[in-house]
């Protein structure tokens, strides 16, 4: 299969392999910043074929994992009310809220929860059930957010009025600056996200690369393209250039998609958002535009105030900076499993806890 069966061929992995041992002279740590690279890293043991001077960090680059309790305790909220059909991904119904709650168990308590695959699904279920309010839960990265812009751009065309959104979407540049800049940062280099980079390009990459003196290398998700951008990070950091590279160019230009990016912009600003376990991060989110804010659930529907308390059971922020493996939290696999998660990256097909349970449960 074009794509897939040549970034998984064992021979040109066992090259890239010894090309690394090759040119390593002396430790570095790359962080992977998506949950995608992170799944590929502990399902094939990428790590582990590695010298023992690299270390790779996992990264925050999770979207279900890193959306606020206080976002989760809203949703939960309007799937718990009557007159709204919820529309989700999956991957969102499983990760609890503030008392432990989840979408799951408002469903089976007779919330109408739906999971969709596309935002587009929820504007056709809106024009189905015109007496009903339809919220779509927004999560993901830059990599989703095309989709949710042309749904809302779509509902204003079409005058569809029970449609809105409950926007948790995340950018990744300032997560990976937060991470950087933190005094304890012991990043050497950065594998950053295809997807995400499809969509964004990697010019605004130039700049975190060039002020943290940091590599950055655009990578795909498949084994050859995680080990060929692990060694293009090394290349540079044993030579002492800082550039942004880009492993992943059968996907990902240095524009970007433009198209997407003039949609994202027409529909969406930046704001502050906080992230689940880290805490607050400076234009990492996202809101409607004035122009669309008709779809924004936060206006259309009212909230108690609340004061919203993370778990300290689930250490989900040093796993999700890359400060701590899931293996050294002490729920792993006892009091956190899949089947009865304490936190989000147990719960998400991206997160960090997920992989190692599902992969390599009993080493250390
Ligand atoms: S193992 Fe569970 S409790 Fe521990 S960090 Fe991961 S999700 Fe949180």
């Amino acid at each position: 299969m074009k794509f897939v069966d040549e970034y998984r061929n064992a021979e040109i992995t066992r090259k890239y392999v010894a090309a690394i041992a090759r040119i390593t002279t002396r430790p570095w740590k790359i962080m992977e910043i998506c949950g995608g690279q992170t799944h590929s890293i502990v399902k094939y043991g990428i790590d582990k074929l590695l010298p023992p001077e690299i270390t790779l960090i996992h990264g925050p680059g999770c979207p279900v994992c890193v959306t606020s309790v206080d976002l989760i305790d809203k949703a939960i909220a309007l799937a718990a009310n009557p007159e709204v059909i919820f529309c989700s991904f999956g991957d969102m119904l499983r990760i609890p809220g503030s008392h432990s709650q989840d979408l799951l168990s408002v469903k089976a308590g007779g919330g109408d929860v739906r999971i969709v695959y596309s935002p587009l699904d929820a504007i056709k279920i809106a024009q189905q059930n015109p007496e009903r309010q339809v919220v779509f839960f927004a999560v993901g990265f830059e990599t989703t957010v095309p989709t949710t812009a042309m749904a809302v751009y779509r509902a204003s065309q079409l005058g569809i009025d029970n449609f809105s959104l409950l926007v948790a979407h995340v950018l990744v540049p300032p997560a990976m600056e937060l991470i950087l800049a933190a005094p304890n940062n012991c990043v050497d280099g950065f594998l950053a996200a295809g997807h995400v980079c499809t969509v964004t390009g990697y010019q605004e990459y130039q700049a975190i690369a060039q002020k943290y003196h940091t590599p950055i290398v655009v990578t795909g998700f498949e084994p050859v393209d995680i080990l060929q951008g692990i060694y293009m990070c090394l290349k540079q950091l044993e030579t002492g250039r800082v550039e942004v590279e880009n492993q992943y160019a059968r996907s990902v230009s240095y524009e970007g998609n433009q198209t997407a990016q003039r949609l994202i912009s027409e529909v969406f600003e930046t704001v502050p958002r906080q992230w689940r376990g880290i805490g607050t991060i400076e234009t990492s989110g996202l809101r409607l535009q004035n122009e669309y804010s008709k779809f924004d659930a936060l206006n259309r529907f009212r909230f108690k105030d609340t004061t919203v308390q993370e778990t300290t059971d689930c250490i989900s922020g040093a796993i999700l900076q890359g400060i701590k493996k899931p293996h050294q939290c002490q729920a792993f696999g006892k009091h956190c499993t899949p089947e009865h998660p304490l936190g989000a990256p147990m719960v998400s097909s991206e997160g960090a806890c997920a992989a190692y349970y599902r992969y390599r449960q009993l080493v250390s």
